[in-house]
């Protein structure tokens, strides 16, 4: 359970560059999302009224607020991220092939790095250490120094749970990028929330273009 609450801990909490952790402010679809490629910050939602004219765009926090960071990000409308995610989107549907292909590796990638071997060994080293520190205590031998070996292990043994959940989380995005790539036959036309909050990880927002990387961990530039 403290695995999987990491795991979401981890997801929801974008970590600035001076150090400041930043938890959702917003349930906007775009929250945490949208990243400055100039400073590392998350972009904001902003309500902008220029002369009258209304409208939403998106803006570095550093721009907003005193983060340390100097920062001339350019400032974003709402619905120009929407379209250059409909645009990337459209790109992996055009492109189904290569990305099958990329997918394909990356879960490879995954399995490779799965560590079930580590936790086998660990959990037989803490077996025989508990036995040993029954023994020494019985004898009222002194045991802090197997005490703290059985601390240091369990606390390895959380960190390995931790990186299985992750790859298998990983491995459960990619998938699913693949059934979406197999079951979508032609591109899309308008802006769709949910897709994007099934298929998209961040948006990078630089001076030329936008960085939009899927859950799959496969990326697609921008030119805008
Ligand atoms: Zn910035």
């Amino acid at each position: 359970m403290q695995v999987q609450e990491e795991l979401i801990r981890r997801r929801v909490v974008h970590t600035s560059p001076n150090g400041k952790n930043r938890t959702f402010s917003s349930n906007h679809c775009f929250a945490q999302m949208i990243i400055c490629g100039n400073c590392g910050e998350v972009f904001r939602r902003v309500h902008w009224n220029n002369r009258g004219k209304k409208s939403i765009v998106w803006r570095c926090v550093s721009r907003l607020e005193n983060t340390g960071l100097f920062c001339d990000a350019r400032t974003v409308p709402e619905s120009q991220i929407e379209q250059v995610l409909v645009i990337a989107i459209n790109q992996a549907l055009c492109d189904k092939d290569a990305f099958l292909v990329t997918l394909q590796n990356n879960i490879e990638t995954v399995i490779i790095y799965e560590n079930d071997q580590t936790l086998a060994a660990i959990d037989k080293r803490l077996e025989e250490l508990q036995t040993e520190l029954l023994k020494l205590a019985s004898s009222k031998a002194d045991y802090e120094d197997v005490a703290d070996e059985i601390y240091r292990l369990r606390e390895e043994k959380q960190k390995a749970q931790l990186d299985n959940v992750s790859r298998d989380e990983l491995k459960k995005r990619i998938t699913d990028m693949g059934d979406f790539l197999r079951k979508q036959p032609t591109t899309i036309t308008e802006y769709d929330e949910p897709l994007v909050r099934r298929l998209i990880e961040k948006v990078t927002v630089y001076e030329d273009k936008f960085t939009v990387e899927f859950k799959s961990g496969v990326t697609v530039d921008v030119n805008e």
